[in-house]
This record gives C-alpha cells, structure tokens and sequence, in this order.
C-alpha cells in the first residue's frame, strides 16, 4: 500500500504516453459543482456534487477533500440505473483519465488509464490486429466502469467476464492511498473490486490483455427458433462451436410461441473470406456516420402495438442464413444511433436483466415470459443469452445459465409492483438481478440473490470503514448505510 505522496502520483502521470489527449488545464477539483445526473435509462435525475479530476492527483484530492459526504466514480454513464450516481452526494467523473500508457505487442497487454473508453481502445488497436477480448453492448463506456461491472459479452459461455482478461488495476481507496491489485497482489481486493461498482474505490488505471484478430469480420449464422425451447436447444448445440451467441426474443409472443427468437451465433471471420467479399483491408470494416434521436420522444410510442408489429417483420425478416458482418454492425448495434435511449419518452426506462441458473433457467423464463405477456407490457429490445462459469469475484454476475435483458418503459409504480414480483421469482429459483442494469430491487432481494454480499461487505468494513465510496445504488440495496 502506498501513501499518494506527490511523487508517487507524479511518477505514475508521468508513464509513457503511447496516445494521450492533452487538454487546456482545467479548474483544480475544489472548484466543483451541483449537476443532475441519471442513468442510462433516464430515470428521475438526481443532484450530485461532480468533481471533474483531470489525473490521479487530483482524484487522490478529491476523495481526501470530499469529507463530509460519500462519492463513487463515474464512466460514461452506460449503467442504466442509480449505480454511478449519488443523490445529494459526490460524484467523480473519471473520464479525463484518458492516456494510454504501455502497449506489448508479443502479449497484447495494454495498460491505460480507467477512463479510456472501449471504443477508444477499438479505434487504435483494430487496425493492428487486436479487439477486446470481452465487450458488452455498447463500446461507449469506460474500462474503469467495464471492470466495476466486470462485464460480460457475446462470448461469456466460452471466455467469461472482463475479469479473466485483467492482469492489474490501481485502485485508489478510501484514505487517498493506491493498491496495485492483481491475482497475487492484494488478490480479495482485486477481486471484490470486479463487479463491485465502484465501491471500493477509484480504479486510477489498468492492465487488460487484447485478443489477437485476423479480421474484424464475424461470420454469423442466423438461425430462427419458434419457441423457447427451440432456442435453447440451438444454445446447447451451437455453443460448443460458437465464440459469439445470443437471441434476439419476442417478448409478446404467447401460446405455443412463447420465446419465439432469432439466434445469432458466430465465430470470427477469415480474412480471406472478408476480402473475397468486401475487397480492401479486412481489418478495416466500413465506417458509418452515427444517427441521433434529438430529443425524448412522445412516452407511449413503444407500446404493445409498435412492437408487437416490429417484432412480427423483424422475425420474418430474419430467415436460416450465414453471413458476413463487421464487429460494429455485429457487437454494437445501438451505438448506431446515439441517444437512442430517448425514444422512451421523458419517463425514461427500466432494463430489467435477470440470470437464472442452468437447472431452473427454463421453468424461471416461461413464468417469466408469461407474465410479461398477461401484462402487454412490450420491451422492445428483449435479449436471450447462455452463460458459463462465474469468477471468484464477489458480486459478480454471471455463472452457468440464461440471462434475459428487457427494456421495459417506466410507467411508475406498477412497472416497480411488477418488477418486484418478479424479484421474488428470481429468488426462488436461485437467480439474481444485474447491478449494471438494476434500479428498483429491493434490498432483501439483493441479499438473497448475492450469497457472496457478507464477504463482500465485510471487506468493505475493513478498506472503507467511513463508507467515503457510496451511491444511490448501494443505498437502496444495502452495500452501504442508508
Ligand atoms: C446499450 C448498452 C448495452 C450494454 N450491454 C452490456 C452487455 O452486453 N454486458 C454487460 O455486462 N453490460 C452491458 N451494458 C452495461 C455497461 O457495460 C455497464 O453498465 C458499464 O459499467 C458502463 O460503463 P461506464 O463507463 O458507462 O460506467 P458508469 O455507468 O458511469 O458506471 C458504472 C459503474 O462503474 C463504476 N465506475 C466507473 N468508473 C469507475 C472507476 N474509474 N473506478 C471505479 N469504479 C468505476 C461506477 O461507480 C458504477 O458503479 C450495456 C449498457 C448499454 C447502455
């Protein structure tokens, strides 16, 4: 453990930039300031004091000087609830820690600063024949908030969470001291951090190791399911040969339709298959201007009736087939449109992402399923996925199952009376919620779904006993007092 003397802070700011941004000086994080902040689901916004450090200095500042409220670091905002946002609290926005610092092309180890965003990462590293080797839906969000999540992919039946991929963080705590943190370093530590949301502190930087590619082509075989079990069927067989699977599922189909999906499952692409197709370097997919939805729109325009209609074309649109896609189009479809989140409506939504272990999973979405179905309640992006084995983290999400992500439009109390209900079905068959995405559970759903949460805040007693790292999240789920 290291004090944050300004030369061990200097020292680190002073690394080898391989890609730095360079910004005009910015006010020193004293000078900070009341913002709203919300999730990405747009929920209520809540008052936060945002301090705005510019390197590690400064957030070792910035937590010291925060002394009479809590604070937890803050990504790029990608968690869709209250998990980066701290009512009438702290709140440090990490993004400015955007160098990249080291790069071993015989390893693919990169190190960088937290507040690099994934997308960053693609832009300088695919070119040369590297992708992550673990990537969530959207590639707008920071590695600090990647690892806080200890995300998950396309791929976790066959790679895991982000975890497996992280050699080593700095981790700045709550008396201002950096922790190096790895596998034999300050290993529970390194572990509680991995999914645990910020609440062990700030992570300043890290070490990830990239997957070597020869293209950045997916070759994706589109198969239709016409029920529930049909898709997970393909899972079971497909998963043995495939990196990439997941379902698109509509979730107003009933009867003897119910969890009917359209499976994609891929593996990457051969560069000479991309170049026969396309022509041109198949490390450089084609680039596309971004759409933008610019402003919120009317609440109500998902309704039962537009998805239900959209749900109809896209699964006739989809027949048997293989094809070529680029990792953007493949990996990221929603980063396409940015704002997307708006056209819910001002009311913003909920995602609702629940994981049922392996044993229960089928019984656990056919209720699950059902009683979205009795409700009319249409989530226009509905998402089937397998997973596979956990990590040692404490409050990670996954291990083997299925797990269903819905957006569901917040209509207010009777979308929570239904989500809690739900909960309790979780419960009951051994399955959890996902903090990146939760923002109603209650706390003693929480306890139940996350046998590992004693360990967790027993730690957190130990490293943090003044709870300095809080947020509305850990609040509302007891990670830390109300
Ligand atoms: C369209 C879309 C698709 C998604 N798909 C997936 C998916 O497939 N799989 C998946 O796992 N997730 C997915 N997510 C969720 C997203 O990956 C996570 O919520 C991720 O944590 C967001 O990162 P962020 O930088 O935006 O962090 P934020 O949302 O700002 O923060 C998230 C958490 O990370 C913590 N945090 C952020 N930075 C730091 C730091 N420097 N130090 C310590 N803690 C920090 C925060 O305190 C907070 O608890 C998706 C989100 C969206 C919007």
């Amino acid at each position: 453990m290291t004090r944050p003397s300004a030369g061990g802070l200097a020292e680190m700011a002073g690394e080898d930039c391989i890609r730095g941004r360079s910004r005009a000086v910015q006010p020193p994080p004293n000078a900070s300031d009341w913002r709203s902040l919300t999730g990405w689901g747009n929920g209520p916004s809540q008052r936060c004091l945002v301090w705005d450090p510019r390197d590690a200095r400064q957030c070792a500042a910035a937590v010291l000087a925060n002394e009479t409220c809590s604070l937890i670091a803050r990504g790029l905002g990608r968690s869709y609830g209250d998990p980066a946002v701290n009512a009438g609290q702290g709140v440090l926005q990490a993004t400015r820690l955007r160098r990249m610092l080291a790069f071993e092309p015989a390893s693919g180890r990169l190190t960088c600063e937290a507040g690099v965003s994934l997308a960053e990462i693609i832009d300088v590293f695919l070119p040369r024949g590297w992708f992550l080797p673990v990537t969530p839906g959207t590639k707008f969000v920071t590695l600090g908030g990647a690892i806080a999540a200890d995300v998950h992919g396309k791929n976790h039946h066959r790679d895991g969470s982000i975890g497996n991929f992280i050699d080593q963080f700095s981790l700045l705590g709550a008396g201002g001291e950096v922790r190096v943190c790895s596998r034999d370093e300050n290993a529970e530590l390194f572990w509680a951090t991995l999914g645990g949301m910020g609440l062990t502190g700030v992570i300043l930087r890290a070490t990830i190791r990239l997957r070597k590619v020869d293209s950045a082509y997916v070759e994706v075989a589109f198969r239709r399911a016409r029920d529930l079990d049909e898709a997970l069927a393909l899972f079971e067989a497909g998963d043995r040969h495939f990196r990439y699977s997941v379902a698109w599922i509509d979730c107003l189909a009933g009867g003897g339709r119910l969890g009917r999906s359209v499976l994609m499952q891929a593996n990457e692409a051969a560069p000479e298959s991309v170049v026969r197709k396309f022509g041109g370097d198949p490390l450089a997919p084609p680039r596309r201007p971004r759409k933008s939805v610019p402003w919120n729109l009317p609440s109500g325009v998902l309704n039962s009736w537009t998805v239900a209609t959209f749900n109809k074309l896209y699964y006739a649109a989809h027949k048997d087939a293989v094809r070529l896609v680029d990792y953007d189009r493949f990996f990221y479809p929603l980063d396409a449109v940015s704002h997307w989140n708006r056209i819910y409506g001002k009311r913003g939504f909920v995602q609702y992402q629940i994981l049922l272990p392996r044993e229960t999973s089928r019984a656990g979405l056919v209720s699950i399923l059902e009683r979205l179905v009795r409700s009319r309640r249409a989530s226009f992006l509905a998402v089937l996925k397998s997973s596979g084995a956990a990590t040692p983290s404490r409050l990670s999400y996954l291990f083997p199952g299925h797990t269903l992500a819905l957006d569901l439009p917040n209509t207010g109390e009777d979308l929570v009376r239904l989500l809690h209900e739900l909960d309790e079905t979780l419960v009951a068959l051994g399955g959890r919620v996902y903090l990146a995405k939760d923002s109603v559970t209650r706390k003693e759903a929480f306890a139940a779904m996350y046998p590992r949460l004693g360990e967790f805040l027993e730690l957190k007693s130990r490293i943090d006993p003044e709870n300095r790292f809080s947020s509305s999240q850990a609040r509302r789920l007891g990670l830390a007092p109300a």
